[in-house]
């Protein structure tokens, strides 16, 4: 993290990651004040927005909002658009009081590798890089927040909420403030040029599977499943000796679950000196449209 008004602050996190400059930052802040020194509130757009705050925050909902003069140009990549949000994690909220300013802050890992959910994934990352980590536990979520625009209401209509990037506020909670769109439907690629299509990505190749039929064997080549939850009769399980195994949510299948343990699991599979890493689809409903969309983009990476 870095103080969101600083640039040189904000530089050193681009050369830590290794990002390049036209991926934006998110910025934290403590509050509803807080967000006011960064972001202006369209007023069309005004009543929805605040009763998504009201409703998540702090947690992990991101809007893109028209930015104030005071953020540099590093965090937006130039954008006249700041992301925002207010985390919930009481460390992180208490160095936010402390400081007194926003906080710009990326997944902590090297630009477009495995997204870190613990201190010691942080550390496979970027030690070295950065000069110290805070651990306050692993992440509660496991994924990165949702990202959204909002529009004003169409005359008497609802609010339009842009979905630019699904995460543990889902399309199903969301829906109940207004019509939510795919970035893509809402007027074509998201002006922001974070969501590449590879990203999130293994060093060793990932396949993600639509049906077990889709997987053969190469002889000699070892293999990892990356497991939905890990059920016979779900059809993959047995289609292989597999040579390392990760269940996302055993048993049961529970989303919320998969997605607290996915960027762990896939960090593990990476490190079983496997030659592919093959995934089972995740149903996408709930957080495991997120989930679909960082397998997506781990898949396309190779
Ligand atoms: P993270 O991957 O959690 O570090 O979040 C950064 C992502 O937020 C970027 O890659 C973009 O997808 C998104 N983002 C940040 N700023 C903006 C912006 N001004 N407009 C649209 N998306 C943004
Ligand atoms: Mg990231």
């Amino acid at each position: 993290a870095a103080d969101a008004l600083d640039a040189e602050a904000c530089a050193r996190i681009f050369e830590a990651k290794g990002r390049p400059r036209f991926d934006p930052l998110i910025v934290h802040v403590r509050n509803e004040a807080m967000l006011d020194e960064v972001a202006e509130v369209p007023a069309a757009a005004a009543e929805a927005v605040r009763r998504l705050m009201a409703e998540f925050w702090p947690g992990p909902l991101t809007f893109v909002l028209p930015r104030r003069p005071a953020v540099p140009d590093i965090v937006t990549a130039g954008l006249p658009t700041v992301a925002v949000r207010s985390p919930k994690n009481p460390l992180f909220r208490a160095v936010l009081k402390e400081l007194g300013r926003p906080l710009a802050a990326p997944s902590a890992n090297r630009f477009g590798s495995i997204s870190p959910t613990s201190a010691a994934a942080v550390m496979a990352e970027l030690a070295g890089e950065i000069p110290l980590v805070v651990d306050a536990g692993a992440c509660s979520d496991g994924v990165e927040s949702t990202i959204v625009r909002v529009g004003g209401a169409a005359a008497g209509g609802k609010a339009r909420i842009e979905l630019l990037r699904p995460g543990p506020v889902t399309v199903e909670m969301l829906k109940r403030f207004g019509k939510v769109e795919p970035a893509a439907a809402a007027g074509g690629a998201p002006d922001a040029p974070g969501q590449l299509a590879s990203h999130y990505a293994p060093r060793t190749p990932l396949r993600l599977l639509g049906r077990p039929e889709d997987f053969e064997a190469a002889p000699g080549r070892r293999y990892a499943l990356l497991s939905y939850r890990g059920q016979e009769k779900d059809g993959y399980l047995g289609l292989h000796e597999w040579d390392a195994l990760q269940v996302l949510s055993p048993g049961s299948g529970k989303l919320p679950e998969a997605a607290v343990r996915f960027f762990f699991a896939l960090r593990t599979l990476d490190g079983a000196g496997v030659d592919e890493i093959v995934a089972e689809p995740i149903p996408k409903r709930g957080v495991g449209l997120a989930i679909a969309d960082r397998l997506e983009r781990a898949a396309a990476a190779h």
